[in-house]
């Protein structure tokens, strides 16, 4: 298997900047260098490691897993995954399991990796230099004839024939196309995690099985995923006003004050499923939901496009949302492949980009409707015991 970028000369002389180094961004590079094309990739963070990179990510076979193929890091994914973390529970808030999702026969099924084994694969993949860490694009500026002049926050400044705007949900790329911003769901996570679970904490490893625990109800919900190396990661989930804590008096910084607010929230919940929340390793990080409106178009405009959260952010119950972004990555970088003209590629992706995502943005806004409902427990019951 090849899995060295080419250094094969290209017929495409054209300067290819990639803002974001997520999942979607980070895998167009790969498969762009695969095939002989220079590509930079800018990314805001300090480094590859400078942020925690969240939860697990199931991998599907005709996004994620295509993507990887089309990567050539399917070997890598594998060596890493998780095919037994895709396991589902429902518990009852009374502590009871509803139902337990059979684990997939070997070798089928969406299996698991963890977000940041998964940004390292793909980042290690790269020829050397060509990610410019600490580059926060400020704007990008249209100088003619499709060009564009970015501006990054430290005052550098680069210039490129094709900005592809993978910079995530708050993307700066995309306000070149579109004046969409993302909209509050209605629910907010907050997020907490159990380090060495099964040393730890046994009788949470236990409840949590080998994937994930979901428990839903009246609005509320915990979910608790395992992710590697023994760590179990936390969701609180709730319907309420964005700036609940405000209204409620609770510092975010406080973690014994917000530890009492969910206590407050989940008061009448199993002192079993409570233990997810108290039994904290780590503090909670409040994460409101957000979704960019359904569907999310703009007029194609020579010279920049979008892929992943930056054309089609979608709440976490399509669990699409990183999947896409890597089909994407894949499909542009193989258009701009295949196509004579940069301008005939970025049209033929997004022909195929946008119709696409729909889809999977009209179910995330239908599951997180549902999961977060008065009662949202039966819906949840429904659901699984129809899908598995
Ligand atoms: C709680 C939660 C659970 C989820 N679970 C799943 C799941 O199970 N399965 C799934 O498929 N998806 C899941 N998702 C969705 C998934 O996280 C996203 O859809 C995915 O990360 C999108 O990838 P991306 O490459 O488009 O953007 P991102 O991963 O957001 O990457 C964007 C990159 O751009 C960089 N950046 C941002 N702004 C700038 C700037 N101005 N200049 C330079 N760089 C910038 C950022 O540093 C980042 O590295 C979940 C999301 C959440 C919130």
């Amino acid at each position: 298997m090849n899995s060295t970028p080419t250094s094969t000369p290209t017929s495409t002389p054209t300067s290819i900047a990639i803002i974001g180094a997520g999942p979607g961004g980070l895998t167009c590079a790969r498969v762009l260098q695969l095939h002989g094309v220079d590509v930079t990739v800018y990314d805001a963070d300090a480094s590859a490691t400078a942020r925690d990179q969240g939860g697990t990510l199931d991998m599907q076979p005709d996004t994620g897993q295509h993507a990887l193929r089309a990567a050539e890091l399917w070997d890598e994914f594998v060596s890493l995954a998780r095919p037994e973390g895709e396991q589902m529970r429902l518990v009852a808030r009374d502590g009871g399991i509803v139902f337990d999702g059979a684990p997939p026969e070997e070798g089928r099924g969406n299996p698991e990796i963890d977000r940041g084994q998964l940004r390292e694969i793909l980042f290690n993949s790269l020829a050397p230099r060509s990610i410019r860490w600490g580059h926060k694009l400020e704007r990008a500026e249209p100088i003619g004839a499709g060009r564009h002049r970015l501006h990054f926050a430290h005052g550098d400044t680069a210039e490129a024939d094709l900005v592809i705007g993978a910079d995530g949900a708050w993307s700066r790329v995309r306000r070149l196309l579109s004046d969409a911003v993302p909209v509050y769901t209605g629910v907010t996570f907050v997020e907490t995690g159990l380090e060495d679970a099964d040393v730890r904490h046994p009788e949470l490893a236990r409840l949590t099985g080998d994937g994930t625990m979901m428990a839903l109800d009246d609005n509320l919900g915990i979910v608790a995923q395992r992710n590697s190396a023994g760590r179990i990661r936390v969701y609180a989930g709730m319907r309420v006003p964005e700036d609940w804590y405000a209204r409620t008096g609770v510092d975010l910084a406080d973690t014994a004050a917000v530890r009492a607010a969910l206590l407050a929230r989940f008061a009448d919940w199993s002192p079993a499923l409570l233990r997810y929340l108290t039994d904290t390793d780590s503090g909670y990080v409040n994460r409101p939901l957000y979704a960019l409106p359904v569907p999310h178009t703009w007029e194609h405009t020579p010279g920049v496009t979008l892929l992943g959260d930056a054309a089609h952010l979608m709440s976490p119950f399509s669990g699409m949302g990183a999947n896409l972004a890597m089909r994407d990555g894949a499909d542009l970088a193989r258009a701009l492949v295949d196509q004579h003209g940069v301008d005939e590629a970025v049209t033929a992706y997004e022909k195929i980009l946008l119709p696409r995502s729909v889809e999977a943005a009209e179910g995330a806004a239908e599951g997180i409707a549902g999961a977060f409902a008065p009662d949202s427990a039966e819906q949840a019951r429904a659901h699984m015991t129809s899908h598995h």
